[in-house]
């Protein structure tokens, strides 16, 4: 008899033996979608000198007061500093730089007039308006200051954190190694993808579906393609995948059939089971063993269970040997778009697409949806989460919603 744990427990156990695997120092340009290692704190001010925000004239404040549109203030332009070049004088009273935005302020100069605030003529221009003192201009460290802590270990690596660290001239950033999956398909119906459909035979989809899982979280893996149900030849090629790699992922074979081969395979390797039940729909046989530290993942073969379990556990145990502090989907609430009306003996994860309307995110099921469905994962873009124990839901009704395929997770389970 299997016992069915709730989903939590389940993603915690998985969690627990998901172990950094080692850290490693890569180029800067192929750091997308990896973890920083190590925090970035800031190497020197952001900007690094008080500078000008816009195109102008730099000027001291005190020269401009008493400027208005009766009595517009004459300023003589003694030279221009373009962006990259520095002045070499200092400015006296009545005298201006022409400024471009990214150059820096010139001594003495304690504000910044926008060309389109002045009337130029050849030699000088005149302002119509006082200016206090920093009016227009981008102080050294306001961005950042030096020695500031700015991201922790453990973020994601997105664009925006390869400025940063562009800017702090980290060529090689101290990251978390990736894990290299294998993935391993079982059933004796399945056939190739280009292979042309027979009785009794259906097309492999979730070994190409986990592929592109994969390949969606930036990780490698080998294929060790399908297997028919034979405990022989399926245990040696779990032991050989797991040999090859850092975590295994199968699918199929995991309920209680006569071919399901998956349980006794983890028996003869002597692999410590997790779990073997949750409770969930669909995915309840959802299946996660250990071996030597190494997960194996358990996957059912119905596609959409399949699906929805690597985005529950895999995924997140992934990117926690990856070193991320933020691994879990992101969530938000939305309005059910229709009525759902089945009872959830079990938590429901309910293949859908959301869309925003004036109503808020409005969350509709992505169409038929059994375990066994392939069309709705096809269609959706978010997993509706219905809670165990509730009996049915209503158009209207306020629903959580876990986001598919975003770049940054979030730090904690709470579904
Ligand atoms: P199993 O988990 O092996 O009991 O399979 C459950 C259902 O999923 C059965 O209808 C299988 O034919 C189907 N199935 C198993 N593996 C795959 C696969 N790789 N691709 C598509 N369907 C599969
Ligand atoms: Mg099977």
């Amino acid at each position: 008899m299997r016992k069915p744990i709730p989903v939590a427990k389940a993603v915690e156990l998985v969690m627990e033996h998901a172990q950094p695997i080692g850290v490693e120092k890569i180029a800067l340009e192929h750091t997308y979608g990896r973890i920083l290692a190590e925090p970035i704190t800031a190497k020197h001010d952001v900007p690094p000198f008080d500078r000008s925000p816009y195109d102008g004239f730099a000027v001291r404040s005190a020269d401009t007061y008493g400027a208005s549109g009766d009595n517009r203030i004459a300023f003589n332009v003694i030279g221009e500093i373009g962006a990259g070049h520095v002045a070499t004088q200092e400015i006296g009273e009545g005298e201006a730089y022409r400024i471009m935005t990214g150059a820096p302020i010139p001594k003495n100069a304690d504000a910044v007039v926008m060309l389109e605030q002045t009337v130029e003529r050849p030699d000088n221009f005149t302002l119509r308006k006082p200016f206090t003192s920093g009016e227009n201009i981008s102080f050294q460290g306001e961005d950042a200051k030096d020695g500031e802590m700015l991201i922790e270990k453990g973020a994601f690596i997105h664009p925006g954190t390869t400025a940063l660290l562009a800017t702090f001239g980290y060529a090689e950033v101290q990251v978390a190694k990736r894990p290299i999956a294998s993935i391993l398909s079982t059933g004796t119906e399945l056939l190739r993808v280009d292979e042309e459909l027979a009785p009794g035979k259906i097309r492999n989809s979730n070994g190409p579906m986990i592929a592109a899982q994969l390949t969606r979280m930036g990780i490698d893996y080998k294929s060790y393609g399908m297997l028919e149900d034979n405990l022989d030849a399926c245990t040696e090629m779990v032991e050989k995948a797991l040999a090859e790699t850092d975590i295994l992922i199968t699918t199929g074979g995991v309920s209680v059939g006569d071919y399901d081969y998956l349980p006794a395979i983890y028996e003869r390797l002597g692999a410590k089971v997790l779990f073997n039940k949750v409770a969930m729909r669909p995915g309840s046989v959802t299946t996660v063993a250990v071996l030597d530290g190494k997960l194996l993942f358990g996957l059912s073969g119905n596609p959409s269970a399949c699906f929805t379990g690597f985005e529950l556990f895999t995924r997140p145990a992934i990117l926690r040997m990856m070193g991320a502090e933020k691994p879990y989907m992101p969530r938000m609430k939305a309005v059910l778009g229709e009525d759902f009306t089945k009872p959830n003996p079990f938590t429901r994860f309910v293949r859908a697409v959301w869309e925003m309307t004036e109503k808020g995110p409005v969350a509709v099921p992505a169409g038929f949806n059994k375990s066994s469905a392939v069309s709705s994962i096809a269609r959706g873009n978010c997993i509706i989460v219905l809670p165990s124990g509730t009996r049915g839901f209503g158009a209207g009704m306020e629903v959580d919603v876990l986001l598919l395929g975003a770049e940054q997770g979030v730090s904690d389970w709470v579904l």
